[in-house]
């Protein structure tokens, strides 16, 4: 099969024929469709992240597609099931986080795509028990972003116990924010959009947001006119920019990081402690979440915006991405590869 591999960072992906290997008792052959590019997959690729990173590694941890033989003592998933994987590739089961269903904290976790071959490829081994079924009403292209943009906000806003009726404020809409604006609307909150430009207005407002707020000099004025906010979700990369957000928390306010902003952000004591502010992240989420967040991506009517490139293209996408030239979500299409 022909897979795009990372053969060491700072380099492009190559494609090479890769044999597969046997399938374990407990692993899924997946013939793959779809697979979405995540910010992550830049800092495998350039070598941010060297010490965790397995080289030569294929990426991709937004997988989706078809299974096409399985293990015999996988019982969850068959053959023509429509599945994907996500980043967490693999736990222990045994320690206690996994027996929190925290696996995403597991000492002995794998990382698809990091330190186990992705879905930059035609086909991908997997787990069973981590590989999760698509349910019907979601297209795979559609999906493919859920598994790890769509399950990183999904999650972040449950961690932080968003309630119906509560107002967010989602802050900068690209790949994950586009989603936490429509994951937030279902979960019924009222939903304020935050973003620099302008022309996303009518993007967000069609997505489900209440309120657009254009982040100029007075954003922090405009939100506290509507009384502060209850929850706020960060995606963004500017940390003086979420600094000044801190401010537009109402009392018992949740701020919660997705983004991986690279600087570090200043904050005063006695603006927590007045308020009683809560201030969190997250990253990915458990295989019940995972669940959940495709569930109700068709319950709510939630649609990642896909732009789609076929796989031959995966260099200038990359690019795309590491650039922010990316229009929300950029999926690569692997099921006709000519590769
Ligand atoms: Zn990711
Ligand atoms: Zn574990």
């Amino acid at each position: 099969m022909k897979a795009a591999v990372c053969k060491e960072p700072g380099k492009p992906l190559e494609f090479e024929d890769i044999n597969l290997r046997k399938l374990e008792d407990d692993e899924v052959l997946i013939k793959v469709h779809y697979c979405g590019i995540c910010h992550s997959d830049i800092h495998i690729i350039d070598g941010h992240w060297a010490d965790r990173v397995n080289y030569p590694v294929i990426p991709g941890h937004e997988v989706v597609g078809i299974v096409v033989d399985k293990g015999k003592r996988v019982r969850n998933i068959d053959i023509g099931d429509r599945v994907g994987v996500p980043w967490i590739y693999s736990s222990c089961g045994i320690c206690d986080y996994c027996l929190e269903g925290e696996e995403q904290f597991c000492p002995e976790y794998k990382i698809t795509g990091i330190s186990v071959p992705g879905g930059y490829a035609e086909y991908m081994i997997s787990k069973g028990d981590f590989t999760t079924k698509i349910p019907k009403g979601l297209r795979m292209e559609e999906a493919a972003p859920l598994f790890c943009a769509g399950l990183t906000v999904y999650s972040a806003l449950k961690r932080v116990n968003l309630r119906p009726g509560e107002k967010v404020a989602v802050h900068s809409i690209g790949g994950l924010g586009h989603l936490a604006v429509q994951y937030a609307k279902g979960m019924g909150a009222e939903v304020f959009a935050i973003s620099s430009t302008k022309e996303k207005e009518s993007l967000v407002k069609e997505l489900g947001a209440d309120v657009f707020v254009w982040e100029g000099d007075d954003v922090v004025d405009i939100l506290k006119s509507f009384g502060g906010m209850d929850v706020i979700i960060t995606t963004s990369f500017i940390s003086s920019s979420i600094e000044k957000l801190i401010k537009c928390l109402a009392p018992r306010g949740r701020l919660t990081f997705v983004g991986n902003a690279p600087e570090p952000i200043k904050i005063y004591p006695r603006e927590i402690l007045g308020k009683r502010l809560v201030i969190t992240g997250s990253a990915v989420g458990n295989r019940k979440l995972l669940r959940e967040t495709l569930e109700y991506a068709v319950k709510w009517n939630i649609r990642p915006k896909v732009e789609i490139y076929p796989f031959d293209k995966i260099n200038e996408c990359l690019d795309k991405v590491r650039r922010g030239k990316a229009n929300m979500r950029i999926v690569l299409d692997i099921s006709f590869s000519t590769l």
